[in-house]
This record gives structure tokens, sequence and C-alpha cells, in this order.
């Protein structure tokens, strides 16, 4: 997929300093293609790109005007903070406060340019207050999530509030999905038909239901503006289908010791597993502090993650501690793994979704916990 090839320095062609002991590689290039591949699945709606958290923690700086040199112009965030850092790299975009309106952010927000948007008539009142002209505004209608959004009810009473729209420039009128997961929930019809009403109640403006899950579930859902996030960094959001986008994202680290133990021996913290016969186990300079979740442990009964070395995979044995794994590389041979060797924890042939399964979690929260501690390398080709 990169230049890391599992065995090869990541070095390579980029400056890792020696004492790096892990890598994250993040692929600019895949990440406009993909932005790419979004915007012509959906067309005519437009592609939006949803960087909160630091872009999913791949790094917004980086991440922002790589989509904004795709083509993207809409993007979401969640908080104020991060409107403000995104503007500073997308001094033209549209910019989406997902988390509304905290109060007393009227004036970082309209110096920012960014439009909140708003979940209810007080958020709404405070919002048009503090603007002279009529104050650009997105709205988010609730249709099932029950998360953040409008109430029905509540939404009613804006429709007939005509002094309260004069106020407002409505740019926007969104939901959110709980189930576009599964294409075959109930609950996306409803929320679909729940949105149309709404929207029809509220005066014409564009309007956006669908993230990386729901924009797989067909034009329906695509109105006139969709939202990815995890999508657009390489993440399968509906497992049913397979999103038209490739992973961006490498993680690997440098192998510190690799030993032989005697059956019977245990290995890690609280000698949560036991060899059973003579294996052979390699310790790796990743832990929990990285973003290896520590719900990766395996026991003798239960096993846990797992990383890949030379596109082989090894499990891990015993527990995730803070910096360092533990993995059973005995049936690693031709050649066998030594000191100094990289070993993936994310790569081509170990997708973020099966890391955030072997954890119990989803490749999300895989993205958003990689730690600071790895160094960090774009790739950007064709840039
Ligand atoms: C996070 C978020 C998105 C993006 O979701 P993905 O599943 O990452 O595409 C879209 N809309 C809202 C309201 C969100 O909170």
């Amino acid at each position: 997929m990169h230049d890391i090839q599992a065995r090869a320095s990541p070095r390579a062609g980029s400056a890792i300093p020696a004492g790096a002991t892990g890598v994250i590689t993040i692929d600019l290039a895949r990440l406009r293609a993909n932005w790419q591949a979004l915007a012509h699945h959906v067309a005519p709606a437009e592609c939006g790109a949803v960087v909160k958290a630091d872009a999913y923690g791949l790094g917004a700086s980086r991440v922002i005007p790589a989509l904004v040199a795709a083509g993207c112009r809409s993007l979401f965030v969640a908080t104020p903070e991060e409107a403000a850092a995104a503007r500073e790299h997308a001094p033209d975009a549209a910019i989406y406060v997902l988390d509304g309106l905290l109060p007393g952010t009227e004036m970082q927000l309209a110096w920012t340019g960014a439009v909140p948007v708003l979940a209810s008539l007080d958020e709404l009142r405070a919002w048009a207050a503090a603007s002279d002209g009529p104050a650009p505004t997105a709205l988010h209608v609730d249709t099932g999530l029950n998360r953040l959004g409008m109430s029905a009810r509540e939404v009613e009473e804006l429709a007939i509030d005509r002094e309260l729209l004069r106020r407002l420039d409505l740019r926007l009128v969104m939901s959110h999905l709980a189930c576009a997961d599964e294409a075959g929930h109930i609950m996306n019809r409803e929320q679909l038909d729940s949105f149309k009403r709404l929207c029809a109640s509220l005066p014409q403006a564009r309007a956006s239901l669908a993230a990386s899950d729901g924009l797989m579930l067909g034009a329906a859902f695509h109105f006139d503006l969709v939202r990815p996030g995890y999508a657009l960094y390489g993440g399968q959001a509906a497992p049913e289908r397979t999103t038209p986008v490739q992973p961006v994202v490498r993680v690997s680290a440098r192998i510190l010791q690799v030993q032989d133990v005697a059956p019977g021996d245990r290995i890690g913290y609280s000698a949560s597993y036991r060899a059973t016969a003579p294996r052979r186990i390699a310790t790796i300079a990743a832990g929990y502090a990285d973003g290896v979740f520590r719900h990766a442990s395996a026991t003798n009964a239960e096993p846990g993650g797992a990383v890949v070395i030379g596109g082989r995979r090894a499990p891990i044995v015993g527990r995730v501690s803070m910096d360092l794994i533990t993995v059973d590389v005995t049936d690693l041979r031709d050649p066998t793994p030594t000191r100094g060797d990289w070993v993936d924890l994310i790569g081509p042939e170990l997708p973020i979704e099966d890391v955030g399964a072997a954890a119990k979690t989803i490749g999300y929260e895989v993205l958003t916990r990689l730690g600071p501690r790895f160094h960090r390398v774009y790739l950007d080709q064709g840039a």
C-alpha cells in the first residue's frame, strides 16, 4: 500500500528519527481520492467532510488542506475551537459546528465565520440576537436518534414564528441516522420520512441526512449534502456494502526483543497467559498509550488482537501494557522476526475494522485513540 514494507524501515523516503518506536503513516493522496470517489458516488449532491476530533485523529492541519485541494467546500467540526482551527486551513469553506451554540461563543463563531448547527429554539434566539443581519444558521432536527436536535414540536413552533425566521439565514437543515449501518433497519425509512416532513414544514433550505453509512443507502438519502467522516479516512462504515474508498492509515511499530519461552511460562502482567508449548514471543514497542486497546489483550481462553509481520498475522498474547505488547511469532519463519523489525498494528492486511473488533469496539475509536507518541508521516504523491 504505502512506501512502508513490513520488514523494511519506514525511513526509506521519509524523515523518521532513528529513535521513533512507532510510525503513523497517513496517505493524503488516498484521502483526496476517497473524497473524490464519494463525491462522484453522491453527485449531483455535494460531498462535505467531517473533520471533528482533529480529523478523526489524523491531523486536521494536514487533512483539511488536502480535502480543500480535492474540491471539498463544506466542513463539519464539533466545537467552536475546532472551527477556528479549521478556518486557518480553509479560508473559503463553509464550516458547520455540530455542537451548536455554547452560551458565550456567539462572537467567536461569528469571527470565525462558522455556522453553528442549532438544536433548540433557545439556541436559535440567542444566535439571532447576536447578529446584526439575518444570522447564518444550520438547523439540527431530531428524527429518532434523540441525541442532539430539535423535536418535531419545536420545529412546528419555529415554522410559525415568522419573526424569528426573518432573523435567520437558514443555510442547512440536517438530521442524523441511528441505524444506517444496517441497510434493512426500519428506522432508516422512518427517519427519512420524518426528515422530509420536517423539511417541508420549514422555509426552503439545503438538506443533509447521511454520514458515511447513510450515503451507501441510496440516492434517496443524499439530499443536497452528505457528511462523511469515517469513510474519507478509509473506514468501511456499512458492513453489508463496500464503500468505494481505500485505507488511508498505516501504523507500524518496532520489535524490541524476541525470546523463547518454555511450556508453563507465563507472559505479561497478572500472568494472564500461559504457554502450553515452547513458544517464541516478540515484544513490540506499542501499548495502550499508543492506542492499542487494553481490551485487545489475550488470555488462553480468549483471543485478542493481532499484528502483521511480513504479511502474516501474529496474535497478541497476555496483557496489553502502556508501552508494550507481546505477540506469538512461533509460526513465522523465512524470515523469522528479529529485533528492530517493523510490524503493522494497522495496515493493508489489518484493517481498522478488524483492529476494532478484536478489542470489542469500532474502527472509529481505533482512529481517534491513536496516541501522540508515534511519529506521524504524511505521504502526498501527486500533490
Ligand atoms: C460524526 C458525525 C458525522 C460523520 O459520521 P461518519 O460516520 O464518520 O461519517 C456526520 N454527522 C454527524 C451529526 C456527526 O456527529
